[in-house]
């Protein structure tokens, strides 16, 4: 079998290592340091078609899957915080793809990257803090109102914390059925009793924010819980017979976004790789430079 990569992914490849060394190297230190949003260099990266639905459409459109992981492995060896801060919507967007009807899909992945000039963020609310890999424990409650379902509960480690402009937050409907019980809703910035808890302060991944996100008594109409009602009463009816079936929304979009932690893992390894060749070749200063 051959693995080498074909002459577009070589480009694209040449393409992400130039904007990792030209524009994110530059400016680690310093959003490292401050812990800030790399907010200028998201624009950079939408200039040069490393971010936004465009981007998304041509990683999506790819069938083998090897821009995506290209992508991450070469941003994140630039710098891993800048990079998660580039593409943490991303996760917002798959998971939306993973769970929303054509409508929901058409018209809140738009809304995780903005249009034109306009960056916006979005955020994949999933973890808490009884349930990280064990997902299938979220204490997060969504219960119908009339026309309304009201949110409850705390996520934590949530990349693009209070700073996303859409929230996709999973949460349970019926705890007794573990993660065929849950459900993902969109929340959107400024919703009433949507606020970031503490943010935290990291030893690396600097440039991304990740925070708490809070939710008390949080309304959202109908048409923001992702797939509509109908589908998910099937799933519950399901569940509940004891019968097979029934995906998890949240453990599909990790399905679909492990593949690119794994690449940015390797982007990550061979910074510190070449950053120990040049240290011996004597080609660093004490302090890194
Ligand atoms: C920088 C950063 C950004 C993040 N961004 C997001 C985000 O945007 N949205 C979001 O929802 N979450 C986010 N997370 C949370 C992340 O998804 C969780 O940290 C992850 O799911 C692991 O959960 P945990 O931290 O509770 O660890 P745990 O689940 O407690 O795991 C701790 C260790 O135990 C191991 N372990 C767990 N269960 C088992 C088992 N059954 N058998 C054997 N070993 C086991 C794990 O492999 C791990 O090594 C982020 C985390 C970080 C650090």
């Amino acid at each position: 079998m051959d693995f080498s990569l074909s002459d577009d992914q070589l480009e694209f490849q040449a393409h992400c290592r130039k904007f990792a060394d030209e524009v994110i190297r530059p400016a680690a230190d310093k959003y490292d340091r401050e812990q800030a949003v790399p907010w200028e260099v998201i624009k950079e990266a939408r200039a040069w078609g490393l971010h936004g639905i465009e981007h998304l459409y041509k990683m999506g459109s790819d069938p083998g899957g090897l821009l995506g992981v290209i992508y991450a492995e070469e941003l994140h060896r630039g710098c891993a915080g800048i990079a998660l801060a580039i593409s943490a919507s991303s996760l917002a967007a798959a998971g939306i793809a993973a769970s929303g009807t054509p409508e929901q899909v058409g018209r809140w992945i738009p809304e995780c990257y903005g249009e034109g000039d306009e960056i916006k963020m979005a955020a994949y609310a999933v973890t808490e803090a009884g349930a990280g890999s064990d997902v299938k424990s979220l204490r997060t409650t969504a219960k119908l109102d009339g026309e309304e379902w009201v949110l409850n509960g705390t996520k934590v480690f949530i990349s693009n914390g209070g700073i996303a402009d859409v929230n996709v937050v999973v949460a349970t409907v019926d705890p007794e059925l573990g993660h065929r019980g849950q459900a993902s809703f969109i929340v959107p910035k400024g919703t009433p009793g949507l606020s970031q808890g503490k943010k935290e302060d990291k030893i690396g991944i600097r440039a991304s924010q990740t925070t708490e996100i809070v939710l008390e008594e949080v309304r959202v109409p109908m048409d923001h819980l992702l797939g509509g009602k109908e589908k998910l009463d099937r799933k519950l009816e399901r569940a509940r017979r004891g019968e097979r079936g029934g995906s998890s929304g949240a453990l599909a979009t990790f399905e679909v976004t492990r593949p690119f932690v794994g690449a940015s893992a390797l982007g990550i390894a061979r910074a510190a790789y070449e950053w120990t060749l040049d240290h011996l070749d004597g080609r660093r200063d004490e302090n890194g430079a």
